[in-house]
């Protein structure tokens, strides 16, 4: 009998078990998975598939490292689980017992009901199994449709593209990711997809897939009505927590997650949810409620494993933050800017005349406080921006300082001095002069800062 079951052997539940074992060297812990024998890295599937790294590379522990820590191991996909008997039930019909159950079982890629959404060649890309699909249809496509403008289905564009099968990318909004990026960038992005040979239409809506004589994807139909023959269709219009199977546990609570509180307890005694699975019921400030990106997951697991076999302790998960690309643009984000600024919010907007470099800062128009950052293009280090954001400071501070956020490899051109300059043209009243003496001084002293006190 294992006192712990961890369903799910994603950044989350691996997280956790890892943690667990550092806290407790005895308690026997089971990890169980339908999709891999070993945890692997979901985020690195487009580079195995454009042949930059193998899957054996994408593993960050030896396979060795899970016996070696007394973690178990066991392959297969958990049909259903019974709280009141404190069991879960394999598909094989296999009855196992836990004393604590924790469900990090991830996300699945959305479907909205579209005829022939099941069809061969129609497919997500989510589990190292929708890898190996597109492996098999990308041998023979001749073209591929995508629909969704996210991160995902801009990386599935940029795998197929690598392949030379042309790809129309189908977004449904006016600006891609436009829920998430302003206008600005996100134009600047669509502009950038473009200059790649990908035929990207936006406002256009996917409608139906159609079947060949071969029984798999011959040709979609547009919502306007346009038939584009295809062979792939990439269904990537975001992803939803990977709760159907539990949809027979009517007494665990969920809306489109699992809800969870602040110590990752749902409602049911013994189980617990982590990673993109889970839902808080009361979302901390600023964040909400589902926290879908692999950092936050890794975090869910090792506080989870705190409250498990440590002192008890609420979620704390600091500033938030992310990182993606897009093609050859690289994005950071920290803190928070919404599309359109919030109430009391300024923006400040800067664009290289010539390439994809932007930086937005919002902040608060009466304090001059920064609230959030994105920056395209150039790389920004997430300890200054996060002190910075942790101390409240004030936008001529950050200005006269930028140099310090900056990381670029050597000889990348720098723009932090037409930034200030344009910052200063924007706002007379702050003016500031770069700094461009200290910086790293200043890097390690805003390091320094962020330690502890003892
Ligand atoms: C292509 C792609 C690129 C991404 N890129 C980024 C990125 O650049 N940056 C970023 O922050 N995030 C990225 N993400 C998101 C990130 O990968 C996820 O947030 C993270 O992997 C979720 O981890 P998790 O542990 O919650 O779940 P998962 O990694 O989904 O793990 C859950 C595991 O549980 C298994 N499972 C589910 N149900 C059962 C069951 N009933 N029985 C047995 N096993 C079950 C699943 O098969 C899966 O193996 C990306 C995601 C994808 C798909």
């Amino acid at each position: 009998m294992h006192p712990i079951i961890i369903i799910g052997n994603g950044i989350a539940g691996v997280t956790a078990a890892r943690e667990i074992r550092k806290l407790d060297s005895e308690v026997p812990i089971l990890m169980i998975s339908g999709e891999t024998d070993h945890h692997f890295s979901r985020t690195a599937l487009m580079y195995i598939f454009m042949g930059h790294m193998k899957y054996e590379n994408t593993k960050p522990y030896e396979d060795f490292f899970w016996s070696k820590n007394r973690i178990d191991l066991l392959r297969g996909w958990v049909k259903t689980i019974d709280h009141k008997s404190n069991q879960i039930v394999m598909a094989n019909g296999e009855k196992l017992d836990y004393k604590e159950l924790v469900l990090a079982v991830g996300s699945t890629p959305n479907k909205f009901g579209w005829p022939g959404q099941d069809l061969p060649g129609a497919q997500g890309l989510y589990s190292k199994q929708d890898l190996d699909n597109l492996e098999e249809s990308a041998k023979t496509a001749k073209r591929a449709v995508i629909t969704g403008g996210g991160l995902i289905g801009i990386e599935m564009a940029e795998m197929l593209l690598t392949r030379g099968i042309p790809v129309t990318f189908l977004v449904r909004e006016k600006l891609f990711w436009g829920s998430v990026l302003p206008k600005e960038e996100a134009v600047m992005i669509e502009k950038h997809v473009r200059e790649h040979h990908c035929d990207l239409r936006m406002g256009e809506e996917l409608d139906s897939i159609h079947e060949g004589e071969n029984g798999r994807v011959a040709y979609v139909t547009t919502k306007k009505g346009e038939r584009i023959d295809c062979e792939i269709v990439g269904l990537t219009a975001g992803v939803r927590p990977n709760t159907l199977w539990l949809s027979g546990n009517e007494e665990l609570e969920m809306d489109r997650g699992i809800m969870i509180d602040h110590y990752f307890q749902t409602n049911l005694p013994n189980v617990w949810s982590v990673g993109d699975c889970a839902q808080f019921t009361d979302p901390l400030p600023g964040r909400r409620p589902l926290e879908q990106v692999w950092y936050t997951g890794k975090m869910h697991g090792a506080h989870l494993a705190q409250n498990l076999v440590g002192e008890r302790k609420a979620y704390d998960p600091g500033i938030w933050w992310n990182s993606a690309k897009f093609f050859d643009i690289e994005y950071q984000t920290y803190g928070i800017v919404m599309p359109q600024p919030m109430e009391g919010e300024e923006t400040f907007f800067w664009q290289a005349a010539e390439g994809y470099h932007t930086i937005r800062i919002n902040f608060d128009a009466d304090t001059l406080i920064v609230k959030g950052v994105n920056v395209f293009g150039m790389r920004h280090r997430h300890q200054v921006w996060e002190h910075w954001l942790a101390t409240k400071a004030e936008m001529p501070e950050v200005m006269a300082n930028l140099v310090a956020a900056n990381f670029d490899p050597e000889f990348f051109k720098r723009h932090e001095q037409s930034i200030v300059e344009s910052w200063n043209r924007e706002y007379p009243e702050h003016q500031v002069t770069l700094n461009t003496t200290i910086k790293k001084g200043l890097f390690s002293k805003l390091l320094r800062s962020l330690q502890p006190s003892s």
